[in-house]
């Protein structure tokens, strides 16, 4: 019955204005930020672009050249191929067998034209995280912005930006249990962006729209539930994630961890087993109602090995061998003992089939 009652309109705008200002707190507390440094997005692929385009952009005075990895997410890297359309240089350095990139080489990289590093916190097929404080002081000394893609890692392992030493920082909702098409794109105080949706003043003027008010409340409600439990659950799931790994090794044999054994995200395994395809295991794991995925979710329809993969240099064979088991909020240590009974039953049953695994005995 408001609906006729300017004065209801009104107070409806304020409403959402509050929920707005409520949601930019929490999230900014979450990640060390100050308020006026979140930009709500549609999602991490939004804040990639943004990132990437708006400050090489805004600084072309400065320099054209941009340095990333070879593993970042498709949302940097085609990024980065549209910007080397025009006019801008990219160097994509390389990363070693693990998936981790060396600061060293990121500091090898850096010329006077370049004005931004972009190096993902932690990558999403193989879970390996990036030195990122260290890169990010080699960033300071040379006076060249930083960005991490976090979206593998806000609400999962601690995210600061100060300690971290980033100027922006990408986030998504639906990866740490919030809603799906939004996120936030962090911009420290003082760095010129050119804003990537142009329209209305909303966001400061730094991305145009009306904001996605229900999609920005569910993702400061998931990122408050995901810091107060950030401690107990990475310890948790560290916990199972280790179980399965070891439960592998144990009952399989010929078996390789992609990614780095120590420095990896609390709910990532991602093996190769020898002579039995990914995609084998796929489906017949599928069948016992147990979700996993090969070479990269991302890329499931392609027969190519992943980028990331083939960046570590692992043999093409072993590659199109991987699959990724993702433990979350609700992964129960019953599931990870009935995957150790299933997945050995998999294996062996594929390798009995397998004329590869034969020429091997
Ligand atoms: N960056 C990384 C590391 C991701 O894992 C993803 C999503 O899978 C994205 C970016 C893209 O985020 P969104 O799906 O919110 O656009």
């Amino acid at each position: 019955e408001s609906f006729g009652n300017p004065s209801s309109l009104y107070s409806y705008g304020q409403e959402n204005k509050a929920a707005l200002d409520r949601a930019r707190e929490t999230v900014a507390g979450a990640i060390g930020a100050r308020t006026d440094e979140i930009i709500f997005t549609s999602g991490g692929t939004e804040s990639d672009n943004t990132a990437l385009a708006g400050v090489a952009r805004a600084n072309r005075e400065k320099g054209n050249h941009i340095i990333t990895t070879t593993v970042e997410h498709h949302a940097i890297l085609e990024t980065c191929a549209s910007l080397a359309k025009s006019g801008f240089e990219i160097t994509y350095v390389p990363v070693d067998d693990f998936g981790a990139v060396s600061p060293d080489d990121i500091k090898k990289a850096i010329t006077p034209k370049t004005v931004l590093i972009s190096v993902m916190h932690a990558n999403n097929e193989v879970g390996s995280i990036q030195p990122i404080e260290e890169i990010g002081r080699i960033a300071k000394k040379a006076g060249v912005y930083l960005h991490t893609d976090a979206v593998q890692t806000v609400g999962h392992i601690p995210v600061n930006v100060d300690r971290m030493g980033v100027d922006l920082l990408s986030l998504s909702a639906h990866k740490l249990y919030g809603p799906k098409g939004v996120g936030i794109l962090y911009v420290r105080r003082g760095i010129r962006l050119e804003p990537f949706m142009h329209g209305g003043a909303q966001e400061k003027g730094r991305r145009a729209g009306t904001e996605n008010v229900a999609g920005i409340v569910g993702l400061a409600k998931a990122v408050e539930l995901a810091t107060a439990e950030l401690e107990s659950e990475r310890q948790r799931i560290t916990g199972l994630r280790d179980k399965l790994i070891k439960g592998l090794f144990d009952k399989i044999e010929l078996i390789q961890l992609n990614g780095h054994p120590v420095k990896r995200l609390p709910n990532n395994v991602n093996v190769s087993v020898d002579y039995v395809e990914g995609e084998s295991m796929l489906l017949n794991l599928d069948l016992e109602d147990i979700c996993v995925s090969t070479g990269s979710a991302c890329s499931s329809t392609s027969a190519e090995p992943s980028h990331v993969l083939r960046a570590m240099r692992i043999d093409p064979a072993k590659a199109h061998c991987s699959l990724r088991f993702t433990l979350g909020k609700w992964t129960t240590e019953a599931e990870v003992d009935r995957v150790l009974t299933v997945m050995p039953e998999v294996v062996n049953r594929l390798r009995a089939m397998s004329p590869l695994m034969k020429s091997a005995r």
